[in-house]
């Protein structure tokens, strides 16, 4: 799994200790910047994945820093004030942040918050592939048992060979994207794979086999005409 970085933008050193090990432990790689100008610098060069941003900074406000970074990038952003008070200045500015948090703040809300802002990332749906894990997933009546290697279409086992198992394991994790078909083959035969493209879709076509009710009409496995392939969140039931 690709280690998430942030840029965490704080000047009170007390903090940035206890964040630093905090987000550390939660996996991610942190990066500090200890003001406004360094914040600018640092993005460039880091790159990261989300930004931590302190208000109150010297040389550039984290409000100038944030407005900065939006004129070039969609990066996740979380403010932190130090006054709920700033929070509604820094709301009523609009200067494009995601969230926002006031200190003190437990590690765990900021790191729920942090999953959640980057989770509705626009770059997690044209950037990197999300990479499975091997927790179980489960996309409506279709489950995937990375460790036990078996997938069950409401609750009946499939039997399913590797590769299939593979195209269908990556499909899941990236429920209601589309993946292209050079991700897909290159995830799962190697970017080295100089194959027959139509292996794809022949195995596409057996995972309908198998899963699909109609599989002449999929409702699950989508084809994007020129792109690639989607799996299908359920629709959402009135009842639900
Ligand atoms: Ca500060």
């Amino acid at each position: 799994m690709s280690q998430q970085t942030v840029l965490l933008v704080e000047d009170e050193e007390s903090f940035i200790e206890a964040v630093r090990l905090g987000l550390s432990r939660e996996g991610f790689a942190v990066e500090v910047a200890r003001d406004g100008h360094e914040a600018l610098e640092m993005f460039e060069r880091c790159q990261p994945d989300i930004v931590l941003l302190d208000v109150m900074l010297p040389k550039m406000s984290g409000i100038d820093v944030c407005r900065r970074l939006r004129q070039t990038s969609d990066v996740p952003i979380i403010m932190v004030t130090a006054k709920s008070s700033e929070i509604d200045t820094v709301v009523g500015l609009e200067v494009g942040a995601d969230d926002y948090v006031t200190k003190p703040y437990r590690i765990r809300e900021l790191v729920a918050r942090m999953r959640a802002a980057l989770r509705r990332s626009p770059r997690d749906s044209t950037g990197e592939i999300a990479l499975p894990n091997s927790d179980t997933i489960v996309v409506g009546d279709v489950a995937l048992d990375p460790e036990e290697h078996v997938v069950t279409l409401r609750g009946e086992v499939v039997p399913m060979p590797l590769k299939e198992f593979d195209v269908l394991r990556l499909l899941l994790t990236n429920a209601g994207r589309v993946l292209t078909r050079e991700m897909l083959i290159d995830r799962v035969w190697g970017s080295d794979y100089v194959g027959d493209t139509k292996t794809l879709d022949v195995h596409i076509k057996r995972l309908r086999s198998k899963i699909e009710d109609d599989p002449s009409a999929p409702t699950r496995i989508i084809t994007i005409r020129g792109l690639g392939y989607k799996f299908e969140r359920p629709k959402r039931t009135e009842s639900a």
